[in-house]
């Protein structure tokens, strides 16, 4: 963890309230994020600006790949890679990479899920219906991997 606050994430960001924004060229992240629970916005037409000043205003950490939103006084996320990108936050902010269903927000609108009838659960926000099928397995297997790689 002190090693990527000498990379640059201040020590403050990670006390923060851990809420993200996605910037416009890494959805896959804002999915994978919000599969594990997390509240992540993400907004795929919003400008570089528009990113650096919605995340400043709402006290979000910003989630990138490109290094221009890398500005002093800005929580960001930085990585080249999705995957990099998921290390990183696993390996900064502790969290769990276990994808708990119940926990999990809609992929697709960031809503939170209700329980439908014990096996499925529906976005609050957009009524997409979700299960926990082999998709959610293959994810598993895929989110390990972010936790293992970031402690070797
Ligand atoms: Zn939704």
């Amino acid at each position: 963890m002190f090693a990527y606050y000498l990379q640059g994430v201040a020590a403050y960001c990670m006390y923060m309230t851990h809420k993200f924004l996605a910037d416009s060229m890494v959805g896959d992240v804002a999915r994978n994020m919000r599969m594990l629970g997390h509240d992540t916005e993400y907004y795929p037409h919003m400008t570089q600006y528009d990113t650096l000043q919605y995340a400043t205003t709402t006290g979000r950490i910003i989630l990138t790949k490109n290094q221009r939103l890398l500005k002093k006084g800005v929580c960001t996320i930085y990585a080249t890679t999705t995957h990099g990108i998921m290390k990183k936050i696993v390996d900064t902010f502790g969290i769990a990479t276990d994808i708990v269903v119940s926990k999990s927000r809609c992929s697709i609108c960031n809503g939170e899920q209700r329980d439908m009838d014990g096996t499925r659960r529906q976005c609050i926000l957009c009524g997409k219906i979700y299960w926990d099928g082999t998709h959610i397995e293959h994810m598993r297997q895929i989110a390990k991997t972010w936790w293992q790689s970031s402690r070797v």
